[in-house]
This record gives C-alpha cells, sequence and structure tokens, in this order.
C-alpha cells in the first residue's frame, strides 16, 4: 500500500470532475462528449500529482470507468490516501492565539480531520472566526472579526455560492517604505467551514490571504 498523498483540496477537485463525468453519461451525451470529458478530467487530475508512483497514476486513471458505480469505487478507493489535516491539541492552539485570554476552543472531537483543509471555528460572543491552517509545514492560526451577511456571495476560499460571513484582520504585513502601514484584508468566506472544506479544490487564495494576515508577505 503506497502512503497517502491526496490533501482534502484535490479530493474534492476529483470529486468535481467524476461528477462531470458522471452527469454526461446521465445526459446521454455523444461518445464523443463524454470521451472529451473524461480526457480532461484525467488531465486535470494527472496534473495534480507531478510526481506521481507508476502505482498512483494507474489508481488515478478513470479513462477504463463507465458506470456510477465504478466512479464511486474509484471514489472511496481514492479516499483511503486522503491526507488528514495534522492533528492538533487544545494546548497547541491556546498557543497559537496567546494574546486572547479567553480563547473559545473547537470541539476536536467533533470535526472530521480528513476532509479539512482549514480548521475553524466561531465564538459567536464576541464575533470571532478563527483559522487554522499549515503554512509551509508550520501550523499557524489567525483570528478575525466577522459579520453575518443576510445575502448569499461568493467564498473566497472555495468559490461556492452560499451564506457567507465578512471576516476582517488586521495584518501585520508591512510596506518596505512605510513600517506604520497596517492593511486591513477584508474576505466573504463560508460561514459553515465544514461545507467550505468540502468544496475547496485549491488552498492558494487562502495560503494568500494566511501569508499576508501574518506578514509574511510584503504588500507592494
Ligand atoms: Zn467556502
Amino acid at each position: 500500500m503506497t502512503e497517502k498523498y491526496i490533501k482534502n483540496a484535490e479530493f474534492n477537485l476529483i470529486h468535481n470532475q467524476v461528477a462531470l463525468i458522471k452527469d454526461s453519461y446521465k445526459k446521454n451525451a455523444a461518445p464523443n462528449v463524454i470521451q472529451a470529458v473524461k480526457d480532461l478530467a484525467n488531465t486535470k487530475i494527472i496534473e495534480l500529482f507531478p510526481n506521481a508512483t507508476i502505482e498512483q497514476k494507474e489508481m488515478l486513471d478513470l479513462s477504463a470507468l463507465k458506470t456510477d458505480q465504478e466512479y464511486d469505487k474509484y471514489m472511496k478507493q481514492l479516499q483511503d490516501y486522503l491526507i488528514p489535516f495534522p492533528k492538533i491539541s487544545e494546548a497547541q492552539l491556546k498557543k497559537m492565539f496567546p494574546k486572547n485570554k479567553k480563547l473559545k476552543l473547537p470541539d476536536l472531537d467533533k470535526i472530521n480531520l480528513d476532509q479539512l483543509s482549514y480548521l475553524s471555528w466561531v465564538d459567536i460572543s464576541t464575533n470571532k472566526k478563527f483559522i487554522v491552517f499549515e503554512l509551509e509545514e508550520k501550523m499557524v492560526g489567525i483570528e478575525c472579526k466577522y459579520n453575518l451577511l443576510q445575502k448569499d456571495n461568493i467564498c473566497s476560499f472555495c468559490n461556492r455560492f452560499g451564506q457567507v460571513a465578512y471576516i476582517s484582520t488586521i495584518t501585520k504585513a508591512k510596506k518596505a517604505k512605510n513600517p506604520d502601514y497596517y492593511k486591513a484584508i477584508g474576505n466573504y468566506i463560508c460561514f459553515d467551514s465544514k461545507e467550505c472544506n468540502k468544496k475547496i479544490t485549491n488552498v492558494d487564495y487562502l495560503t494568500t490571504f494566511l501569508q499576508e494576515s501574518l506578514g509574511e508577505k510584503t504588500v507592494q
């Protein structure tokens, strides 16, 4: 058995591609159309894993699959290779937010770490949303003020249209020529981070957001 090698966001992307293929079968699309959808899906999936071994490539190849059952089996098999979110303790979380003396902690036992790109929870009493993410192999956390919006919008992290919260954080990012500069970053993100984690297919935006918030990136 090869080691776990699929990240949550990658798994979600594969899931979306499989859904497209299943859908074209269901709509009785012409064989050449289905073939094109499958070829594109295969290309996108393989591109995610440039260092895949032969065994992994075989496992990821979906070109021979036809029925819903075959695709379900394919997804189920890939699930075994999901890299879980790093295990984290309450003590570690507290250390990430040293200034917050009344830190509300998430119920870590109830969170499915297998399907997580980032860990998030809210403190309703203070309107704060916490985000924990692995940045360059180091677990980091930020806290943001949030406002729940009445109108649905697109989430910056996962691009899903749904219930969002407006989050804002003051970054520690400094402008090279102006040491007093502080930039506030605002974003619409899913209020329900469990849903967000199921939809996110790319963590680039999330990564940049965390880097900027933590001041690890110079603002231009
Ligand atoms: Zn989202």
